[in-house]
């Protein structure tokens, strides 16, 4: 074996966690389910950076306590749409949070490109409860992975009725030229599995920095040897829960650990 195939891993893609058991010398027997077959993996050491649902349905599985920590996020929905404009009414300098006060958003984030022909902007709506009620019936697609795009006119519609260059218009035939400056547009519902959520607050009372030392390494429940094997790291266990930034402090910690 050369250094190549020694540094080489093999990576299973659009694979299902489904189950994991601890075997007699201390590895984990990992079953995976993808749309047709289940592929078993051992590990000497494995890391679950994986949202609360998947971990949730995994709970049987995980010793009590670590069942009881995994349940101690909550998570919050969120739907995002996008829409990019062939001939936007907003420029560079449009701040955002633009119109965010008038229209059924929690955070709205304005794009602008401009050459020498064309110019183009991409506005970004971003939802959480209540204001995702408005936006989350445009959502078609029953496939969970997938971003939606062009499915739906009803969407335009919908972003025009908060978001159209003049709001103080109401000639139809104007509102109709406006849409189809709208080039492409999409929509995604985060809140469905296998996300659930676009980001996690610790429960109420839960001390949230023993819960993440004790996520960071325990052994499963009928492990033979208490080697604490089993990883758990993601921005819902983090202490900067909702960025990218508390799921790599958290995989840092696991990294940490391991080595
Ligand atoms: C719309 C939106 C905008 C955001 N914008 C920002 C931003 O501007 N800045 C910022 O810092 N953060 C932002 N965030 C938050 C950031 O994206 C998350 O905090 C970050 O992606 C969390 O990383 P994670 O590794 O914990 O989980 P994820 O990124 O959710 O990764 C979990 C992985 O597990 C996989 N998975 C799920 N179930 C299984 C299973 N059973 N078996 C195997 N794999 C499985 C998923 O496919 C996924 O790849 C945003 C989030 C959303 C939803």
């Amino acid at each position: 074996m050369d250094s190549r195939s020694e540094l080489s891993v093999s990576l299973h893609l659009n694979h299902r966690l489904t189950a994991l058991f601890p075997q007699p010398d201390g590895r984990v027997l990992l079953e995976f389910k993808t749309d047709n077959k289940t592929v078993k993996v051992l590990a000497k050491w494995v890391v679950l950076a994986l949202p609360r649902c998947p971990l949730i349905q995994l709970r049987p599985l995980l010793p009590e306590h670590i069942g009881e920590l995994v349940d101690s996020v909550i998570p919050i929905p969120l739907v995002k749409c996008f829409f990019v404009n062939e001939s936007p009414w907003w420029n560079e300098f449009t701040p955002p949070q633009t119109r965010a006060s008038s229209t059924p958003a929690r955070e709205i984030h304005y794009a602008f490109r401009k050459d020498e022909s064309s110019k183009r902007g991409i506005v970004m709506v971003y939802g959480d409860p209540p204001s995702m009620h408005y936006w989350t019936p445009f959502v078609q697609q029953q496939e969970h992975l997938k971003a939606e795009l062009n499915l739906d006119k009803r969407l335009v519609e919908g972003y025009l009725k908060y978001l159209r260059s003049n709001p103080d218009n109401i000639d139809i035939k104007e509102i109709r030229e406006e849409a189809e400056l709208i080039s492409c547009f999409g929509i995604r519902d985060w809140s469905r599995e296998p996300f659930e959520a676009g980001c996690h607050i610790w429960k109420a009372g839960v001390r949230a920095e023993e819960a993440i030392k004790e996520l960071t390494a325990f052994s499963l429940q009928d492990s033979p040897l208490s080697n604490k094997n089993i990883h758990i790291c993601g921005e819902a266990y983090s202490d900067f829960q909702g960025f990218i930034e508390g799921g790599l402090r958290t995989a840092l910690r696991v990294v940490k650990q391991i080595l």
